[in-house]
C-alpha cells in the first residue's frame, strides 16, 4: 500500500457542515480525488484534554458543540463508524503519551469537514484530542510518532484555522486584515516551502499574538504536519478569508 496523504482543512463556521459553497465544493472535491482511506484519525480544535486522548468508542456520537445555529445544524448527525483498533495503534505508536477515552464522540470540528468529504459517513473516524499546554515542539513530534499510520492506509486530517479570532470578526470583510494576512502568508510560506519544522516558532512569525490568540485552532496544523516525509508534495485550496478573521486555507501533502 502507498503513504495516504495527509490534509489540514480550515473550517470555519460549523455551517459549511450544510452550506453549499466554494469551500465546501473544494472539500468535496478532495474526498473523492484522494484515495479512500481505510480510517481516519482526526485532530480537531474543539477536541481540547490535559494528556492527549483518542476516541475509542465504536460508534462516536455526534457532537453538537456550538449554539444558536438553525435546527438543521443541530439536528446533524455524523454516523462514521469509530475504529477501537485504530485508537489501540495510534497510542502503542504514541507510546503511552495518549490515553483511549470513551467520553468524547466527534465534534464539529470533524463532522463539519468530514461530512462533505465522505458524505456517506462510511470511513471509521478516531479523534486524537489536542493538549494546548505542551510546545510548539512536542506538537510537531505527535504528528512524527503517528507518521507510520499513512502506510497503514490512515488519513491524518487536521482541523481548525491558520489565522482564527472570533473577537476581532468583522462580517461581510472578505479581505483580511493586515496583522492576519502577515501571519496567514508567513505560515503559507513555510508551508509551501516545506519547512514543516519551523511552525514550531510560529509564536514568533509577525502578526502571530492576533492571528492566533489561542492555540486551539492553529495546533491540527503542525501536528499532522509532523507526519510529513521529505518527498511529500503540497498543494493548499481555500486560500482565503472570511470575515477579516479567519483563515480558511487548507494545505494537502501527497507522496511524490
Ligand atoms: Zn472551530
Amino acid at each position: 500500500m502507498s503513504r495516504m496523504p495527509l490534509a489540514f482543512l480550515g473550517h470555519g463556521s460549523p455551517m459549511n457542515a450544510l452550506e453549499d459553497n466554494a469551500w465546501t465544493r473544494e472539500w468535496e472535491a478532495l474526498g473523492r480525488r484522494l484515495p479512500r482511506p481505510a480510517a481516519i484519525l482526526c485532530v480537531s480544535a474543539h477536541y481540547e484534554t490535559r494528556g492527549l486522548f483518542l476516541t475509542g468508542n465504536a460508534a462516536p456520537r455526534t457532537i453538537h458543540d456550538f449554539f444558536g445555529f438553525p435546527p438543521a445544524l443541530h439536528q446533524a448527525a455524523y454516523p462514521a463508524p469509530g475504529s477501537p483498533a485504530l485508537a489501540e495503534r495510534a497510542a502503542a505508536l504514541l507510546g503511552g503519551r495518549a490515553g483511549i477515552s470513551d467520553d468524547w464522540g466527534l465534534d464539529h470540528g470533524a463532522w463539519s469537514v468530514l461530512m462533505r468529504m465522505y458524505p456517506q459517513a462510511d470511513v471509521p473516524v478516531v479523534q486524537l484530542s489536542l493538549d494546548v499546554t505542551l510546545p510548539p515542539e512536542e506538537q510537531l513530534s505527535i504528528g512524527r510518532a503517528l507518521a507510520p499510520l499513512r502506510d497503514e492506509g490512515v488519513l491524518l486530517l487536521g482541523s481548525g484555522n491558520v489565522v482564527h479570532n472570533l473577537r476581532e470578526i468583522a462580517p461581510g470583510k472578505p479581505e483580511p486584515f493586515p496583522w492576519a494576512a502577515e501571519f496567514g502568508e508567513a505560515v503559507h510560506e513555510l508551508v509551501t516551502q516545506g519547512r514543516y519544522q519551523a511552525l514550531a516558532g510560529y509564536e514568533k512569525l509577525p502578526g502571530s499574538a492576533r492571528s492566533v490568540p489561542t492555540a486551539e485552532h492553529f495546533l491540527p496544523l503542525p501536528i499532522v504536519l509532523g507526519a510529513a516525509g521529505a518527498d511529500d508534495r503540497v498543494s493548499f485550496l481555500n486560500h482565503e478569508f472570511l470575515w477579516g478573521s479567519l483563515s480558511m486555507t487548507g494545505y494537502v501533502l501527497t507522496e511524490t
